[in-house]
């Protein structure tokens, strides 16, 4: 070779801080994708660590950090691995979770619209890309996920107690359908229902997972509200179909995640156009961009589109979902597409939330208060600001978002005392004139502090 160019591992990493990640916006190399880089004259390998096996810019990344490497001089063979390992939130888990890296909650405002079907064709094509699922089924009175994944057998239990689920299909679920009849269950009533999930979380040997989908109840009245509270989720996904009153209610649920900062990681449009047996040609039978355009208004993703498939009706009852059914037909195409923009939904949330979370609270009597935030960045108080723009329902109209705490209100030498974590997502502000029930999301403590310089402490 006339390449004699001396090949070094800074000029690789320079070359590799081009190639960026489209949905995360950073290049591989600050996101820390780049590993085990190795040098052996002008042969240059190294390892691209993903943030999830269904990464859908998988092979743009690989090509790009290939050709760029390959552009430098010296530079004779280059040899990439693309691994994953998908990235967690920092939520606390209890023993039997601590493997679990995301839960994610797939919700429907009312039933039928196929949130069932759509988590077990997700779970299997998240489970194709390489990703560990497991489906927690918990819709108690209704379960159908079992029968959808054509398994009958019951969990054992291991040397600790715990339940051991059965895997069907390579997945791991646990549902009252393979504890009980599935009649049975339609006669239990909310707060049983809430006990048997909790036991479902905490008592079950889930293990290592990627990915552990939770399939809701349908509606978004008071058991998805307390079924949603009590397990920590990294993120929600509503289940549509085009109707105008199906969107309606899907409208419904995204309020509910939102009231309780569970980030919705998009919609799906379920049923949305018949494509023809015979002639292969997309009907439109309800109307068409719904689930979009909901998308759109409130601000969330669209996850993708789901023809209606009479197989899926046929898979359903027979444990044969439609992407092992027939993993080349339309439906089962736009579900890996639904699974891969979860995926990557879900990674860009995760790591926002990193990002934006408090790493120190400094709170002394002579000095304002400030926090040191998880990207670096610091942000300094004044007691008073705090204390004026608390969110409790007694210092702002729940309806109008008006404030009803005034400037008099406030004493002048007003102090914050204490700051108590709540969930993962706030803190509660404890102050010295005896006001304690607001509870401040980091989201707008990071907007109403002033940005400074990063201090000696
Ligand atoms: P949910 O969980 O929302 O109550 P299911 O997943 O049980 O809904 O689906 C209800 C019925 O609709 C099932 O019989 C299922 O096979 C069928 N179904 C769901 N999605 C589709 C689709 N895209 N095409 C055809 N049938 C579907």
């Amino acid at each position: 070779m006339a390449n004699t160019a001396e090949v070094t591992e800074t000029a690789v990493l320079n070359a590799l801080k081009q190639v960026y990640d489209p949905d995360l916006n950073q290049d591989i190399v600050t996101l820390g994708f780049v590993k085990n880089l190795r040098i052996c004259g002008g042969a240059v390998g190294f390892d691209i660590e993903l943030t999830t096996p269904a990464c859908p810019m998988k092979e743009r990344l690989k090509r790009e950090a290939n050709d760029a490497v390959k552009a430098l001089p010296g530079v004779d063979a280059v040899t990439i691995a693309m691994t994953a390992r998908t990235r967690s939130r920092t939520v606390t888990r209890d023993d039997a979770l601590r493997g679990v890296k995301n839960i994610v909650a797939i919700a429907s405002g009312k039933g039928g619209v196929g949130k069932s079907t759509a988590t077990v064709n997700i779970a299997l094509a998240l489970a194709a890309t390489g990703a560990r699922v497991g489906i927690l089924d918990a819709d108690v009175y209704g379960p159908s996920i079992p029968g959808m994944l054509g398994t009958t057998e019951r969990p054992s239990a291991d040397a600790g107690g715990l339940a051991v689920p059965p895997v069907a299909r390579g997945i791991k679920v646990m549902s009252v359908g393979v504890l009980v009849d599935p009649d049975e269950a339609t006669v239990w009533r909310g707060p049983i229902a809430s006990h048997i999930l909790q036991q479902f979380l905490s008592g079950v040997a889930w293990g290592e997972l990627d990915y552990l989908l939770l399939d809701l109840p349908p509606g978004t009245g008071d058991v998805q509200l307390t079924l949603t509270q009590s397990v920590p989720l990294n993120g929600a996904v509503i289940v549509t179909t085009p109707q105008d009153v199906a969107l309606r209610i899907a409208r419904k649920g995204l309020r509910m995640f939102q009231k309780l900062s569970v980030p919705v990681l998009g919609i799906i449009e379920n049923m949305a156009g018949f494509v023809c047996p015979k002639c292969q040609t997309v009907h439109d039978i309800f109307r068409k961009g719904g689930g979009e355009r909901t998308a759109r208004e409130l601000a969330v993703p669209f996850l993708g589109s789901i023809p209606l498939d009479p197989r899926m009706v046929e898979g359903g009852d027979s444990g044969e979902p439609l992407v092992v059914l027939a993993p080349e037909s339309a439906g089962a195409k736009a579900f890996e597409a639904v699974a891969r923009n979860l995926a990557a939904q879900l990674s860009i949330s995760n790591t926002a939330e990193q990002t934006r979370r408090p790493r120190e609270l400094h709170l002394h009597d002579q000095t304002p208060p400030r926090i040191v935030w998880e990207d670096g960045a610091v942000t300094v108080y004044d007691h008073r600001v705090l204390r004026l723009a608390c969110p409790c329902a007694a210092c702002q109209d729940e309806m109008t978002g008006q404030r009803t705490v005034q400037e008099a209100d406030v004493p002048p030498d007003i102090k914050v005392l204490d700051a108590v974590p709540v969930g993962r997502y706030g803190l509660n502000l404890v102050f010295n004139d005896r006001h304690a029930t607001g509870i401040y999301s980091f989201d707008l403590l990071r907007e109403l502090g002033e940005l400074a310089e990063p201090q000696q402490r």
